[in-house]
């Protein structure tokens, strides 16, 4: 049959030449209908070979031929159409394949197709080869304030990228044409809102004729300036520390990290690591605002005191860690001197001038530490050493100050629970009345059993004890045992006051006479028989506020004692404004006056303007009888030494007593 013949077919049965078909997914039936909207009017069983291939058909608008069997004539069927939806497909059918209709068809898949390349909401831009437009969509036209029809054939480089991408950009594509495969890639174009960072996914596709010359990139980007300003926003916040501006920790361990793997051979990498020494008082008295605006300040004023390319940093709180340009011991010693000058003057925050001197420990690499971890730790712990020596310095790290920074750890882990666990206890040694002989009372000096170590004297954690702030609760528990131990003499009916060493540290808290009332109350102990020994730092710091504290423990019945004297920096004059019962002569004055008859002189006079003063006069370290005498004849009230006895357990103590069968019971 011809083609007219068979277009006379459909139209007898159809009203028309080009009627409508429909196949779904579930059935091989072809349904054809005079127009889409129609309800079918012929069913046509396909072969399943036959329907498969109509099942071929995708999206784009495309065609398949099938022969079939309509009113007992042989028709060749030309179906245009495409995939409708998951299990639909459908489109129009004729006998011949070049009718108006499929004409008409494709046009309009064809125009649909070049709308959505104009309209999609991306840049999308088609070269060939050679770099020379062929289509530019709608959006790219906006952006560029160019018309398609102006630029086809104009080379893409020269027109959009910026000079110094050009060359790059041409030779990329040029390669990736060769290669064919996809890419994506970023790219600076000069847009009417000015230069823009595009991200294009570029791919290569080929047309229909072959040969080389027909391959074509197609470049599509969405903007990415604003989102990668966002991202490198975002990067350098994560490196910034928010309160001062500063490089943060992350950021400073990278620098470092750079450094010490950039350092040429026998170059040296310095860091200096800064601890305010008062940072946290301030900001417990003023708070967190007022300490805030202080770390502003005090980060200004390190800042000015370094040298041209070296890098301050915050680790947070009141830690800093410079990272010096020039890193020789030298030079990062005076850096560190000039930041401590600094400190010297007062910062003006609002009203208040603070004082905050800082710490600083300085450590090299390879010489301190060959890594990041360990160069930081050194530097870290000659800090740590340089608070412990004094405060207000700094120090140079070296190997020695590990094993005193593992001793603070050690301490740091073990007083505590020592503590909890009751492995700590008081030793009493007698104190003696001079003239009389009898026992007039004993000090308590603590000791720690620790099951590591054994027997721990005070002076290898005292200090730590009153650094860590431990010293509070353990200078509670002291008053509460010899409180108790105070009553159970008394109960025993011996008539004995003991005396407590009390920290300068201990009395910043002003709870600490309370605390010493509750002792007694628990012990029940009625007059009050435990006493204080207070060393000269007491009354350095703060002199009106001990005078009122030693008014206190003096009304609660206590009797305060000025341990060390002649050892610290109280005057004589000064010794007068003080309301003291008893001057401790200290035991370094007893030990040279044998040798020494300056140190004579000085014992006799201190001892002469206490006995002016009213104040009684212990001293303490008689070791010899020759002590003993010259004590004597100066008119020393009370001895304690290791000529009587020394620091005992309580009930050795007692079998002391009775030894010497010097004491007196109480009726
Ligand atoms: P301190 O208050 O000067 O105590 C006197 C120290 O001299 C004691 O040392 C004592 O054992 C020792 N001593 C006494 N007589 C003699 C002697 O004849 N010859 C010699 N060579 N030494 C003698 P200890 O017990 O090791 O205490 C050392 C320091 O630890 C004390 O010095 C005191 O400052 C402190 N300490 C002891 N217990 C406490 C406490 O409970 N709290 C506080 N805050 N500090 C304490
Ligand atoms: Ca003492
Ligand atoms: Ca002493």
């Amino acid at each position: 049959m011809s083609d007219q013949q068979q277009d006379q077919v459909l139209h007898a049965r159809f009203g028309t030449s080009s009627p409508c078909w429909r196949l779904s997914a579930g059935s091989d039936t072809l349904e054809l209908a005079a127009t889409s909207a129609q309800a079918a009017c012929v069913a046509l069983a396909l072969t399943s070979e036959q329907a498969s291939q109509v099942r071929q058909l995708s999206g784009v608008t495309s065609h398949v031929v099938i022969d079939v069997q309509l009113d007992g004539a042989s028709l060749r069927l030309h179906l245009v159409g495409k995939k409708l939806d998951r299990e639909r497909w459908g489109g129009t059918a004729s006998a011949h394949g070049d009718t108006e209709s499929v004409a008409r068809a494709l046009l309009h898949g064809l125009s649909f197709a070049e709308q959505v390349v104009s309209e999609v909401n991306s840049v999308v831009v088609i070269v060939d080869r050679h770099g020379r437009i062929q289509r530019f969509n709608r959006l790219a036209e906006e952006l560029t304030g160019l018309k398609e029809e102006d630029i086809i054939g104009r080379s893409v480089w020269t027109l959009f990228v910026p000079s110094d991408g050009e060359a790059p950009s041409n030779q990329a594509s040029a390669g990736f044409f060769n290669r064919g495969e996809p890419y994506e890639i970023e790219r600076r174009i000069r847009t009417v809102h000015g230069e823009r960072l595009f991200l294009f996914r570029n791919k290569f596709v080929r047309g229909g004729g072959g040969g080389s010359e027909d391959q074509f990139l197609i470049c599509s980007g969405t903007d990415i300036t604003e989102q990668r300003l966002a991202q490198e926003r975002l990067i350098e916040q994560a490196a910034t520390d928010p309160l001062t501006g500063l490089a943060n920790r992350h950021a400073i361990q990278e620098r470092i990290q750079i450094a010490i793997e950039q350092a040429a051979p026998g170059e040296t990498v310095g860091i200096l690591f800064l601890d305010l020494d008062n940072f946290k008082k301030v900001n417990d008295h003023y708070g967190h605002v007022f300490g805030d605006r202080l770390i502003c300040d005090v980060s200004d004023a390190i800042r000015s005191c370094l040298n041209p390319g070296d890098s301050l940093a915050r680790l947070g709180g009141d830690e800093f860690i410079v990272l010096a340009a020039k890193g020789t011991a030298h030079q990062l010693e005076n850096t560190a001197q000039r930041i401590l000058e600094r400190m010297r003057v007062p910062f003006a925050v609002g009203l208040v001038e603070v004082y905050t001197g800082c710490s600083i420990g300085i450590a090299c690499s390879p010489e301190h530490g060959d890594s990041l971890e360990s160069l930081i730790r050194s530097a870290d712990t000659a800090m740590y050493v340089a608070k412990d020596e004094g405060k207000r310095t700094h120090r140079v790290f070296s190997p020695d100050m590990n094993r005193r920074v593992a001793e603070f750890m050690w301490l740091d882990t073990n007083l505590r629970r020592g503590l909890d666990e009751g492995q700590l206890a008081l030793y009493y040694q007698p104190k003696l009345n001079l003239a009389t002989g009898t026992v007039q009372g004993a000090e308590a000096l603590v000791r720690w059993n620790s099951p590591e170590r054994g027997l721990i004297m005070p002076v290898e954690f005292i200090r730590y004890a009153e650094e860590s702030g431990l010293i509070g609760v353990l200078g509670r528990w002291v008053m509460e045992t010899a409180a108790s131990q105070a009553a159970r003499w008394k109960a025993a009916g011996y008539n004995l006051r003991i005396a407590i060493n009390v920290s300068a540290r201990q009395l910043t808290d002003t709870a600490v006479v309370r605390h010493f009332a509750e002792a007694l109350q628990h012990a029940n102990l009625d007059p009050c028989l435990v006493d204080l020994e207070l060393t000269e730092s007491c009354l350095i710091e703060n002199e009106a506020a001990a005078i009122e504290l030693i008014k206190q423990f003096r009304r609660l019945g206590a009797q305060v004692h000025l341990d060390d004297f002649g050892t610290g920096y109280s005057s004589l004059s000064q010794l007068g404004r003080i309301p003291l019962d008893v001057i401790k002569l200290d035991r370094s004055f007893v030990r040279s006056i044998h040798a020494d008859m300056k140190a004579q002189a000085l014992v006799r006079s201190m001892v002469a303007v206490a006995q002016e003063l009213d104040f009684q006069v212990v001293a303490e370290g008689i070791e010899t009888e020759a002590e003993e005498a010259f004590m004597k004849g100066l008119g020393v009230d009370y001895v304690q030494g290791f000529l009587y006895g020394k620091p005992m357990p309580a009930a050795e103590f007692e079998r002391w007593l009775l030894d010497r069968r010097k004491l007196r019971l109480i009726a």
